[in-house]
């Protein structure tokens, strides 16, 4: 069985879907072919590839393709019936994309929709990318705050530690938690899911209590609030928000639009210099005033709208998703052979697109 790597075609995008220390891990029987450069952006040259006993060349033609985003236009021309394609493929929201994928014949397995159970936990790429986008939005609100997050008690007085709020305490938030905490900051978090409490305080944080109890769906999602929980949430959070330094958001609903937590009124009633990093920038934002892409400044306040945080930190991104890919592709291949077994739970759950037979 032939794995294909190809380079990532979507602007920006530095992650590689397989790094070298995977290719060993994949078994015998299992041939990877990179696409000439594919890892150079996440800090793998091809003579890593090669040394780990990959070769270089067309990934297309592999019996499965392994990306990080989904494949554009071009790319999915270049697939072919039969094949199949692990990827990022945002099934809830880019029906383009899988219709095109669909009509190509393609097996396409959405990274999105591995079901959350234990046995699939080592191929769970959404919580291995949220953990490097919560540390990283840590990082990026420390560096854009223009203060320190510990306390500091030195000859020329004392400063008192910095004040985070994380709203959204799932893998992302709870990273965030974790890594603001470990920067000494005194850190808050909010979830609608009331069984994050306990998680959020574990981690030596404050759980704020915003009278706002959400439901949780089987899969461990949070349902989106109703209207008048949603403004009732906004209300509470402009109430609050003053007095943080920095609010990292990472709320998401699965398939909708990130909610507006933040609004402009909030901001506006911020102090100057305080810090927005919104981490959900990539799905509307959480934030009123968050420019996906952007960096912008409103009434004295940073709003960090940086899409693909993941992408920052290729190197370790791209280490712990291919670790996902190995334990998905291993679940693919029996004796060296491609086999689909649509009665495992994981791969039926993940098929967003597959050949249609025609009696
Ligand atoms: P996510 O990225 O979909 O959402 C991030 C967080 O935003 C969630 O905690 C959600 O409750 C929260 N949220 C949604 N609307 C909100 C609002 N209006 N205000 C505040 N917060 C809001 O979630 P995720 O990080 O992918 O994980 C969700 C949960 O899935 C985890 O906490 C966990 O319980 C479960 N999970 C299970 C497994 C597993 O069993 N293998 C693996 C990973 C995650």
């Amino acid at each position: 069985m032939r794995v294909g790597v190809p380079k990532e075609a979507v602007p920006g995008e530095r992650r590689v879907a397989l790094v070298p220390e995977t290719v060993t891990r994949l078994g015998a029987g299992v041939e990877v072919v990179v696409e000439t450069g594919a890892g150079a952006a996440a800090g793998f040259a091809d003579e890593a590839y090669t040394e780990a006993g990959a070769s270089v060349g067309d990934p297309w033609s592999a019996d499965v393709v392994v990306k990080v985003a989904a494949p554009t236009a071009t790319e999915t021309a270049r697939l072919h019936e039969g094949q199949v394609l692990v990827a990022f493929l945002s099934p809830l929201t880019d029906l383009e994309g899988i219709e095109r994928l669909a009509a190509a014949g393609v097996h396409g397995l959405a990274l999105e929709s591995i079901p959350r159970i234990t046995r699939a936990q080592p191929m769970d790429a959404l919580s291995s990318q949220a953990t490097v986008a919560g540390y990283k939005a840590a990082l990026l609100a420390a560096d854009r705050l223009p203060r320190f997050l510990p306390m500091l008690m030195t000859a020329a007085g004392t400063i008192p530690p910095a004040k985070v709020l994380v709203l959204g305490a799932g893998v992302a938030g709870l990273q965030a938690i974790a890594t603001a905490r470990r920067l000494g900051a005194v850190v808050s978090s909010f979830d609608v899911r009331p069984a994050v409490r306990e998680q959020v305080e574990s981690l030596g944080a404050t759980f704020l209590d915003l009278g706002i109890h959400g439901e949780e769906t089987e899969g461990g999602y949070a349902r989106e609030l109703t209207e008048e929980q949603q403004a009732a949430q906004q209300a509470e959070l402009q109430q609050r928000i003053p007095g943080f330094d920095a609010v990292i958001t990472t709320a998401a609903v699965p398939g909708r639009r990130a909610p507006i937590l933040v609004t402009a009124e909030a901001v506006r009633a911020m102090r100057t210099g305080s810090v927005i990093v919104d981490v959900a920038a990539e799905t509307g934002g959480n934030c009123e005033l968050t420019r996906p892409g952007e960096e912008v400044v409103e009434s004295g306040v940073t709003i960090v709208g940086t899409t693909n945080l993941p992408s920052t930190m290729a190197t370790h991104a791209s280490q712990l998703l291919s670790r996902n890919m190995a334990a998905i592709v291993g679940l693919l291949v029996k004796d060296g052979e491609l086999v689909l077994d649509w009665d495992d739970e994981i791969v039926a759950g993940a098929t967003v697109t597959r050949r249609q037979v025609v009696a």
